[in-house]
This record gives structure tokens, C-alpha cells and sequence, in this order.
């Protein structure tokens, strides 16, 4: 395909055969151009993934690179990308050789120019008058570029997060709660502090969570992002999954507060 139908079909909605022309390198003029003055939504993902390659926790990476926005629909969390206060509002991640996160860039880098249309389709998010890239002939169809930029690994924690998200209760009544929404952002994107408030709190006399999940969470950030949308599930819906209410905490503190009142 040249660049002349490209520019005409920019427009258009692709599925996953579609094809289009596109290459990033750093002799393009335009190289690095677009990693500034651009808002980028942080995936729970890619939260895990960059504060990883940093060598740093989730509660610093949150601090030190993100800003939150609520959603007016949902009352819930969005994490942003917090860029440099520069003129150019640069990345702080953007070097002249390129990303200095390249393996772990957030999901959004990786589908540019691209980005999901609909949640089936996709669509161009860049303009060939600024990103030189598009008037390349490298040509890929949707699915090779999904593949090459390795985005299958978001698929499915993605599929999770926006069934918790559409959910009717959410959407209906949007979350007033601080706390509601404090349990939100750290069940998702605060991955150190949630599994300190597993193990160092109440939760495991609250819970009764089987050994074999334990021993998962414990260590593996992807399967503590699991745990922690199954566990949104139930604090905002009430959907218990495999987590087991210990009836005999509940009488506890029921007999505690009962106590406390007489
Ligand atoms: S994370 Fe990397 S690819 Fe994304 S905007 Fe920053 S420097 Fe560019
Ligand atoms: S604008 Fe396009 S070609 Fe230029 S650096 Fe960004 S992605 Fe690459």
C-alpha cells in the first residue's frame, strides 16, 4: 500500500487482516517526536511491567510517575503517565537513542500509531503529517503488529478489568467512597501495597484463601492482579468467586462490636 491511499484510509476501522505501511527507527526525522506533550493512560499491566524495569516499588512508581484522574461515569481510578514539566512535556522515559523502557513500554506505545477502535477493530491514532513513520513501506497486517509488540500478554487481564468496569452496578452509581476508590487503584496498580494488606493485616483471618493461591500471590505480581480483580469483584458487587467469608471472624466481630455497645 503507498502512502497515498494510507492518507486517504486513515479514517478507516481495521480488523486484525487489514494491513497498513509503518516504520520507527531512529532515522526517521520525526524520531522520538511523539513520546512528549501526549496523555497516556497507564493499564494495571503496564503499571507492574515499568516499575519492574525500574527496580522500583508500585507505590514509588505511582508517586514519582503518575497522576490519577476519576472517571465522572464510574467514580473509578485512571492512572496517567505523568510527563517531564518541560516545554516539550517530554517523557521522562525518552532518550536519544529512544525509550529507555523499550521491553516494557506501557500497552499504548506499543499499539501506536494504532489504537483500538471499538474493542474489535482498530483505527490510526497517528497523522502522516507528523509521524514520518507511516510514509515508510514496511507493511504488517493488525495481526502481525499485535504480535510483534507482543500485546496478546494484555489481552486477557484487559478482558478482566473492563468486565469489572462495564459492570452495571459501577455504571449505574458512580463511586463516591475514597476508600472505595483508594481499594481500586491499589487492588489494580499498587501491587506492593496490596499484598502487604494481604499478609499484614486482617484480610487472612477475614478470608479463607486455599494454600496453593497463597503461595502464587506471594510472588507473582500477574497472579496478585488476578486475586485483586476477583477481590473488586466482590467489594464492589459482592461476587464472592473463590473467596470464602471465615463465618467465625464475622461472629467474632460481631460479639466485639455488640460488646462495645452494651
Ligand atoms: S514510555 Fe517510551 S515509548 Fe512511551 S512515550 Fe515514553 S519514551 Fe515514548
Ligand atoms: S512520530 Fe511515528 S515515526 Fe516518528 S518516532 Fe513517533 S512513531 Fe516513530
Amino acid at each position: 500500500m503507498k502512502l497515498k491511499d494510507q492518507t486517504s484510509s486513515q479514517d478507516r476501522l481495521m480488523t486484525w487482516d487489514d494491513s497498513f505501511c509503518f516504520k520507527c527507527y531512529p532515522g526517521v526525522d520525526c524520531f522520538n517526536k511523539c513520546c512528549g506533550n501526549v496523555t497516556i493512560f497507564l493499564t494495571p499491566i503496564d503499571v507492574m511491567r515499568m516499575r519492574k524495569a525500574l527496580g522500583i516499588t508500585s507505590e514509588e512508581f505511582l508517586e514519582r510517575h503518575t497522576h490519577r484522574l476519576i472517571s465522572h461515569n464510574t467514580g473509578l481510578p485512571a492512572v496517567v503517565l505523568r510527563m517531564n514539566e518541560n516545554e516539550g512535556k517530554t517523557c521522562p522515559f525518552v532518550t536519544e537513542e529512544g525509550c529507555s523502557i523499550y521491553q516494557d513500554r506501557p500497552y499504548s506505545c506499543r499499539l501506536f500509531p494504532l489504537d483500538t477502535a471499538n474493542g474489535v477493530e482498530y483505527k490510526f491514532i497517528a497523522k502522516p503529517e507528523t509521524c514520518h513513520g507511516l510514509a515508510e513501506s514496511e507493511t504488517w497486517t493488525v495481526e502481525r503488529w499485535r504480535k510483534e509488540q507482543d500485546l496478546r500478554y494484555y489481552d486477557d487481564p484487559d478482558h478482566n478489568l473492563k468486565d469489572i468496569m462495564a459492570a452495571d452496578q459501577v455504571w449505574e452509581e458512580p463511586i463516591a467512597d475514597p476508600r472505595m476508590q483508594d481499594m481500586f487503584l491499589m487492588a489494580l496498580y499498587d501491587l506492593d501495597r496490596f499484598r502487604e494488606f494481604i499478609f499484614k493485616s486482617s484480610f487472612l483471618q477475614k478470608f479463607k484463601i486455599d494454600d496453593d493461591i497463597l503461595e502464587k500471590i506471594r510472588e507473582d505480581d500477574l497472579s496478585l492482579l488476578y486475586f485483586g480483580m476477583q477481590w473488586l469483584r466482590f467489594v464492589l458487587f459482592g461476587q464472592k468467586g473463590f473467596l470464602k467469608i471465615d463465618k467465625e471472624y464475622l461472629e467474632k466481630k460481631k460479639r466485639e462490636v455488640l460488646g462495645s455497645q452494651g
